[in-house]
């Protein structure tokens, strides 16, 4: 990744050091994620009016109604993908900012990110090529349909919560595949962990999390 985009004072070393060291006070252990997001820059994911904050352990606004995701989830979900083999292709549903995006691009082989907002999405393109992140495949729409073109994929990162998990998402796992996703409505949410095991699903719950909708449709 592009690194001569170091900021100074809010957005220092220094600054981006205690968030990781407040991840590992969370419980974050996987060092490959911690040295991902500490070289991340965050402040260039969101408005320069929000910069500031960027590096505080919150999710912060990006515009129609949406957030870019709390570091210490970014870094929760990161780290779950990882647990067994590192996946080589991996699906996000829910670009949002791309902030999520650029951690994964610089954990695995190649990533496919499928996001409903066009505004979002060309944004993130952007932000994404200023970074040099080059193995990643952008696609405006419903991430409820998944992106079956490039099926199967080793994992599948969902950052957006249905109430229910989609079918189609699971149907785009390959065997041995993970789906990390947040399940349910906005007060019950549970971050889940799905396994395929040849035509089983082993179902595991981590977190109680909060995330914004999955919405249905492009916008
Ligand atoms: N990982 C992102 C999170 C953004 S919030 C980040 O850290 O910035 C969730 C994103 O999911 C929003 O951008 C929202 O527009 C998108 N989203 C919601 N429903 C969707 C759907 N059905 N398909 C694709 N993207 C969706």
């Amino acid at each position: 990744m592009r690194n001569d985009t170091q900021g100074i004072g809010m957005t220092s070393q220094r600054t981006r050091d205690r968030l990781i060291n407040r991840l590992r006070e969370n419980g974050i252990r996987d060092e490959r994620v911690l040295a991902v997001l500490r070289s991340t820059p965050r402040h260039l994911f969101m408005d320069e009016a929000m910069a500031t904050r960027a590096y505080e352990d919150t999710a912060l606004p990006i515009g129609f109604g949406q957030t870019i995701s709390q570091p210490y989830i970014v870094a929760r979900m990161t780290e779950a993908l990882l647990q067994k083999d590192i996946p080589r292709r991996v699906l996000e549903i829910g670009t949002g900012s791309g902030y999520q995006t650029a951690v994964l691009a610089q954990l695995v082989e190649q990533v496919f990110t499928v996001e409903r907002v066009g505004a979002l999405l060309s944004q993130a393109r952007q932000r994404l090529s200023a970074l040099e992140l080059r193995n990643i495949q952008f696609r405006l729409g419903d991430g409820y349909e998944g992106w079956p073109k490039n099926a199967p994929y080793d994992a599948i990162l969902v950052t957006a919560a249905p109430e229910s998990i989609p079918e189609q998402l699971l149907s785009q796992l390959g065997e041995g595949g993970r789906m990390i996703i947040p399940v349910g409505l906005t007060q019950a949410q549970r971050l889940q962990i799905i396994t395929r095991q040849a035509d089983e699903y082993v179902n595991e719950a981590l977190d109680s999390v909060s995330f914004v909708p999955l919405i249905k449709g492009v916008q």
